[in-house]
């Protein structure tokens, strides 16, 4: 009886111990691919950095070094190091591209930085329980902001409600370089997950400033490439979503309240977007098609 006890526990015991092993090498090899780097040199002295997931823009100063979202803790203390291999500056300039929580963590890893964010994330940091928030934010900006690191002047302009209310694009004029977050990626359409908080009246004048800009570099948060051919592709995803619904939104907007819910509830799954078929997530165009009427008709 003891012995077949003692049997069924070691059985218990290795089959544990398996799991455990098993999972902690997946863990490792998740945690290994999450922390694969790519460096990409844009001109003598910007960069961008894509790590865990997250695309830095980096600019080189005369006396620091700005950089965009450092995301969280562990990220920003790993683009730190990354930062070092380029320059011995330290960063002084944290811009902040919005106020999504994915994006404005880790700013304590680079103590004594000015921290830029759009003036209405202030709303949003108040509310934060997570900590992950800035502690003081030195310079909200309203529409338009400069800063001038060495030679390379960085612009921020804010358009309006997008990715949330306090989105912020930024553009080098000399290097011809534009930086979004989150409206767009490389061949892919949002997951349907992180759209709630979405204006895409908003996102889609953002994007056609930036296409008009001209870029040969165009950075997106969450995509490794910075081809700005996926650029124009997100602005044209907003731009055929726009012509799809608008006319029947205004139209049912005019007729009163049930025939709007009746183009919520129908027009969503009647819209095609041909340029898209191929894109991942082509699927959940659905929800972006109800995303576009609400902006349209109901703000936000
Ligand atoms: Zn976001």
């Amino acid at each position: 009886m003891h012995i077949f006890k003692d049997t069924c526990r070691r059985i218990k015991m290795t089959t544990s111990l398996k799991i455990s092993l098993f999972l902690i090498v997946t863990l490792f090899s998740n945690l290994s691919a999450a922390q694969s780097t790519n460096t990409q040199k844009i001109s003598e002295n910007v960069y961008s950095i894509f790590l865990n997931y997250v695309q830095t823009l980096v600019v080189i100063g005369d006396k620091g070094v700005l950089i965009t979202d450092p995301a969280n803790s562990i990220r920003a203390k790993q683009l730190k190091k990354e930062i070092a291999k380029l320059t011995p500056l330290p960063v002084t300039d944290i811009v902040l591209s919005h106020e999504h929580y994915d994006h404005i963590g880790g700013t304590e890893v680079f103590p004594g930085a000015t921290i830029y964010a759009q003036k209405h994330a202030e709303a949003v940091f108040r509310l934060d329980i997570t900590g992950q928030a800035p502690k003081k934010v030195d310079l909200l900006v309203n529409e338009k902001e400069t800063i001038k690191m060495g030679n390379t002047k960085v612009n921020l302009y804010h358009y309006g409600a997008a990715d949330g209310v306090a989105m912020m694009a930024l553009h080098l004029p000399k290097e011809k370089v534009v930086f979004s977050a989150d409206l767009y990626e490389a061949n892919e359409i949002t997951n349907k997950l992180w759209l709630a908080d979405s204006n895409y009246l908003g996102s889609r004048i953002l994007l056609n400033n930036l296409v008009a800009l001209k870029p040969e570099y165009a950075i997106t948060t969450h995509s490794k490439s910075i081809d700005p051919k996926h650029l124009i592709m997100g602005a044209r995803f907003y731009n055929d979503l726009y012509d799809a619904v608008e006319a029947k939104t205004l139209e049912a907007l005019s007729q009163g309240f049930p025939a709007l819910v009746n183009v919520m509830t129908t027009l969503p799954n009647q819209v095609k977007l041909e340029h898209f078929k191929g894109f991942k997530n082509y699927d959940h165009l659905p929800a972006h098609v109800e995303r576009m009427i609400l902006s349209i008709f109901h703000g936000g």
